[in-house]
């Protein structure tokens, strides 16, 4: 199995902490942009042939500024090219300001099945300082009209550890997910980005980033709400109730291949990676005169080691031994290691993965380091 990811490289305009690939100019080429993502995904289409496509995603940028029009020719490029299976995933990533019964109805048309509402917060001070194009209402009504267009799985973002927001603020988002009965979130503490206006204001000295400290009570505080209100922690920063997990992010973290479309987009074939350039004119450009436009790199035995290890124990998935073992023999270094920390009730050994314990999700960034291939 397979998963398909469409990158959508426009916006609205540039959120004050953002650092993806995206333009806010793209009004004069938006169509040229739209037949070059269908052209590199029909002549690509032998890449992964006779793998079914189960998750196909659309992420950007902000793909909910896509026409019908434009959502169906790259939906008509994918599957004439590819054998998608008949309950694949799709997920649309929709900021709030998007979102309306009309725009609903559309998505569902066209056979979005998973919604991706990208809230970050649900505090009117918060979507001013970060430049974000809809407010608080419209990011509680865009969820509640979602629900009432018939989407059964949603998912919202929010992030924690921002300036200026206290704990009990953060318990106060947290609340309106449990409220609002939100079936699944990703979480992510605030970074700030090298070249971002965030990061600007920061230098400067006219915002003040939260301190580490803050930080983590929210982020144990979350765990903590969460988890009393039926959410699995299903990844470090993914909470999903009655098994609504991502189903093309959990491909991610536990090394299965995709293939990535559009400007910046990576690809996985489970040995080489390969991502396509983060411009959208030399994007176009190269697949216009059929020149290239993406970087690749085979990725040593030693990297997809460390990769399983990275990705897969921030996960309830594991890590799977054999997968492992394919790339190097286990050998009495890595055994000693895993025992070590299994003596010490940080990690187990189940259905031959490997799996962190609560206490040992704390320490993941350490175990991993520790089990990781070095030269
Ligand atoms: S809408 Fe999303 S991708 Fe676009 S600037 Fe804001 S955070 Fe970045």
């Amino acid at each position: 199995m397979a998963g398909i990811y469409v990158h959508i490289p426009f916006c609205r305009k540039k959120c004050s902490y953002c650092d993806f690939h995206f333009s806010t100019t793209f009004s004069g080429y938006r169509g040229r942009m739209i037949n070059m993502i269908t052209k590199e995904i029909t002549t690509r289409r032998n890449e992964f042939s006779g793998e079914s496509i189960e998750t196909i995603y659309f992420g950007g940028g902000t793909p909910s500024l896509l026409t019908i029009q434009e959502l169906e020719l790259i939906l008509q490029a994918i599957y004439s090219s590819y054998e998608v299976t008949n309950d694949a995933e799709l997920t649309l990533e929709a900021n709030p300001e998007d979102i309306s019964p009309d725009s609903l109805k559309v998505w569902r048309k066209v056979g979005v099945n998973r919604l991706s509402i990208g809230i970050q917060s649900f505090r009117e001070q918060d979507l001013e300082w970060m430049n974000r194009s809809h407010n608080a209402e419209q990011s509680k009504q865009a969820v509640e009209w979602a629900q009432k267009a018939g989407f059964t799985n949603i998912t919202i973002d929010l992030i924690y550890g921002l300036p200026n927001l206290s704990i009990a603020d953060w318990e106060n988002h947290l609340q309106m997910v449990f409220d609002l009965s939100i079936d699944h979130i990703s979480a992510y503490c605030l970074t700030i980005e090298e070249g971002t206006a965030l990061n600007n204001w920061v230098k400067k000295g006219k915002i003040h980033p939260a301190g580490e400290e803050i930080q983590s009570i929210q982020f144990d505080r979350m765990i903590e709400l969460m988890g009393q209100n039926g959410y699995e922690q299903y990844e470090i920063s993914n909470f999903a109730r009655d098994q609504k997990y991502s189903k093309h992010n959990s491909a991610y973290w536990t090394g299965r291949s995709y293939l990535g479309f559009g400007p910046s987009a990576h690809s996985f074939d489970g040995i080489s990676r390969r991502w396509n350039i983060s411009n959208n004119a030399q994007y176009m450009q190269g697949l216009e005169t059929e020149t290239n436009y993406c970087e690749t790199e085979k990725l040593s035995h030693q990297d997809r080691w460390n990769e399983l290890i990275m990705t897969g124990l921030r996960t309830k998935f594991g890590v799977y031994l054999q997968s492992l073992y394919s790339l190097f023999p286990p050998d009495e270094e890595f055994l000693e290691t895993l025992n070590f920390w299994k003596e010490k009730g940080m990690l187990t050994i189940q259905n031959e993965r490997i799996l962190l314990t609560p206490q040992g999700k704390i320490l993941a960034d350490r175990i991993a380091s520790e089990l990781f291939k070095t030269n």
